[in-house]
């Protein structure tokens, strides 16, 4: 283990309460209703499922890119869901990102 935190940390840090269940721990998500189950590992439910990095998408509302450099850094959140601030790591906007599907490009162009 290294300066991550736990993913069960994640999970409580995101104010959800986990109990107990079969073969871990359970919870009911806050955002799909779903039983939400969760283990040393990866966790699941309505939403999605992965790990910690999916977590932090999932429930933080980032990019994948985003969250896995949040978790990488160790961060965990300290408030309660939606206080994530998304202004700290984000440079400066883009007209359109170099990755970007065909779709957001044109949206970019079409906003302009
Ligand atoms: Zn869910």
């Amino acid at each position: 283990m290294g300066d991550e935190a736990r993913l069960v940390e994640l999970v409580e840090a995101f104010g959800i309460p986990l109990r107990p269940g079969d073969g871990g721990l359970v919870a009911n998500c806050p955002r799909c209703g779903d039983p939400l189950a969760v283990d040393d590992e990866s966790w699941a439910c309505g939403c999605g499922s992965g790990g910690s990095v999916e977590l932090v998408a999932v429930f933080g509302g980032l990019s994948m890119r985003h969250a896995a450099e949040l978790v990488r850094s160790g961060w965990r959140p300290d408030g309660p869901p939606g206080l994530v601030a998304k202004s700290t790591v984000r440079p400066l906007p883009l007209l359109c990102d170099p990755e970007a599907d065909d779709e957001a490009v044109i949206d970019a162009v079409l906003a302009h």
